[in-house]
């Protein structure tokens, strides 16, 4: 199990600016956001997963969400 946050600021992305999902496991990725810009998702065995529960839990960014292209790959879109 991994544990799952998303970066509650946009980045630049090439359709728009989304919100990244992220693999807070320590090593898992080097462009994990601060601390304090890091939103709850939860441990799920992956990202797929993650996702999905990052959808019902924060529907006002849903549409925004995309998998980190470093360690979300199979959940990366843009
Ligand atoms: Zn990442």
């Amino acid at each position: 199990m991994a544990k799952y946050i998303l970066n509650q600021n946009q980045q630049d992305s090439a359709s728009g600016a989304n919100n990244e999902l992220h693999d807070e496991t320590p090593g898992a990725c080097n462009r994990l956001p601060l601390s304090s810009n890091r939103l709850d998702v939860g441990y799920f065995s992956n990202c797929g997963e993650a996702m999905a529960e990052a959808r019902r839990k924060y529907p006002s960014l849903s549409s925004r969400l995309d998998g980190c292209y470093y360690c979300c790959p199979t959940c990366h879109s843009e």
